[in-house]
């Protein structure tokens, strides 16, 4: 799993952050958390594969999304990937 790998390599990276929560990068700017500044955030992915998706025509909703999840409030980033 990619996924698997990415968070070893977190780890590797930052062997006392556990779980690992790294600094983030989107289209060139760091991500800062807009409701409480902090700067640290844990990955998950998801699949966006919503009941009804498919009746009202949304194809996006059936893709995969990459949530950055605040390590201090919990504020959670959506990126849905193309
Ligand atoms: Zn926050």
């Amino acid at each position: 799993m990619a996924i698997a790998i990415l968070w070893s390599a977190c780890r590797t990276m930052n062997p006392m952050t556990t779980p690992p929560a790294v600094e983030v990068t989107r289209a060139g700017k760091k991500l800062v958390c807009p409701v409480c500044n902090h700067d640290r955030f844990w990955a998950r992915q998801t699949l966006m594969n919503t009941r009804g998706a498919t009746f009202f025509n949304l194809d996006w909703a059936n893709k995969k999304a990459t949530n950055h999840v605040c390590d201090s409030c919990g504020y959670v980033f959506w990126f849905l990937e193309k």
